[in-house]
């Protein structure tokens, strides 16, 4: 064993100590396991509780998400089910007023069942957030950068503020977006959870999620809730997944460097991109300070719905697809897709602009995806190629 395993090393490793050396993990498609006797139940009874290709891929995850233990369970979603049934009835919770539409939703349908006292504010100003929580605050959750408008939380400030005056409270992160190869939010919170139907798999063939903590007591009270409920990832699930993880560095790679070229196209031709990776993002510095990347998600405006709509319904490698992390490119309206569930109104209040489009780079050589996109600027109006310079066309209606 080679001592401080790269992280890409450890995503690829085939490590799975099989009775009969098999190369890649055995999947056990099985639902139980028998006894030795009517007393000795062995390691395995039944894949609710625990599942050998289930525990191969925990392993893995613990590893590379700096773990103790990690748990695989049926969605990202699914893992927010989990860690909000720790809390007690009427508990105060603290959450971001930019999450996940879907997290936005869960938080929030517990809250008017009285399940939860919840409050949501912008996290990305640490001092509205010192001044929210109390002694009786029992859970934050965070994420950071948020999307689609890519704004950025101060996690380590906010943690070290959270820890030194309110240890009681958990700090809950949503690591999605930056994925274990860029940042270790356990260094700063205490419940790390993904979408593994994201990068962690990367081919949008299954669903997933993925919960890690290191406190012994975290870890018992995850594990009887997913096996209470049984949310576990089903084998097959496990084994894509553990098969998808194995090219998660060199996927996020290329998805990194080709969302970087992409966001400065963009900048250059005279749109208004959202991307951490931009020296412009106003957070860019703070960022970069507690990341060793930037994700591959980005957004830009063009100042027209109408635009915009022509723009994603023009292009011919990028997809129009909600999520994100597979490896081919996807594009989007949040407004119409993934964030419609928000109502207009809040959407306003959020700023969220009704023609913002978000692009999901996947793994396509970049010059292609480049010339894709600028056909579809040209053919929607949005842009104007002269010879063989871009002119941005401005139109002041939405
Ligand atoms: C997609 C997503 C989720 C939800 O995950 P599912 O696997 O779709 O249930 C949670 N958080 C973030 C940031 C996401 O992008």
């Amino acid at each position: 064993m080679v001592k401080n395993t790269s992280i890409n090393t450890l995503v690829v490793s085939s490590y799975n100590g099989d009775q009969h050396n098999a190369s890649v993990a055995p999947l056990y498609q099985t639902t139980t396991f028998k006894q030795n006797s009517l007393t000795d139940m062995g390691e395995y009874d039944y894949t609710r509780s625990g599942n050998p290709t289930r525990t191969l891929l925990e392993q893995k995850l613990a590893k590379i998400m700096k773990a103790e233990k990690a748990y695989a369970v049926t969605s990202g979603m699914g893992c927010l089910d989990v860690i909000t049934r720790l809390l007690g009835p009427g508990d105060e919770v603290i959450a971001g007023d930019d999450l996940y539409g879907g997290t936005h939703r869960l938080l929030t349908f517990m809250h008017k069942k009285g399940a939860i006292k919840l409050k949501h504010i912008d996290t990305t100003n640490t001092e509205v957030v010192k001044k929210t929580l109390t002694k009786n605050t029992k859970m934050i959750f965070l994420e950071s950068p948020t999307n689609p408008l890519i704004k950025v939380v101060d996690l380590p400030a906010i943690s070290k503020f959270i820890r030194a005056n309110y240890p009681n409270c958990l700090i809950v992160f949503d690591n999605t977006m930056m994925t274990p190869l860029l940042i270790s939010p356990l260094d700063y919170c205490d419940i790390q959870y993904e979408s593994a139907t994201k990068y962690l798999n990367g081919h949008h063939d299954i669903m997933a999620g993925v919960i890690a903590a290191r406190d012994p007591k975290i870890i018992q009270d995850l594990y009887f809730v997913i096996n209470a409920t049984g949310c576990g990832l089903a084998p097959f699930d496990c084994w894509l997944l553990l098969r998808g993880l194995k090219t998660l560095s060199i996927r996020f790679e290329r998805q990194q460097q080709n969302a970087l070229k992409l966001a400065e196209w963009l900048e250059k031709i005279g749109f208004k991109v959202r991307f951490p990776g931009l020296k412009s993002h106003p957070q860019y510095a703070l960022h970069k300070s507690f990341n060793k990347g930037f994700g591959a998600v980005l957004s830009f405006e063009t100042g027209s719905i109408k635009q915009s709509e022509a723009i994603c319904e023009g292009t011919a490698i990028f997809g129009v697809t909600v999520s994100f992390g597979c490896v081919n490119s996807l594009i989007s309206m949040p407004c119409k897709m993934s964030h419609a569930s928000i109502d207009a109104k809040t959407r306003a209040e959020r700023a969220l602009p009704e023609d913002l489009i978000r692009l999901c780079v996947g793994i396509e050589d970049i010059d292609d995806l480049v010339q894709d996109l600028e056909q579809s600027l040209v053919n929607s109006g949005a842009v104007k190629k002269v010879g063989n310079q871009l002119i941005r066309q401005y139109t002041s209606k939405l």
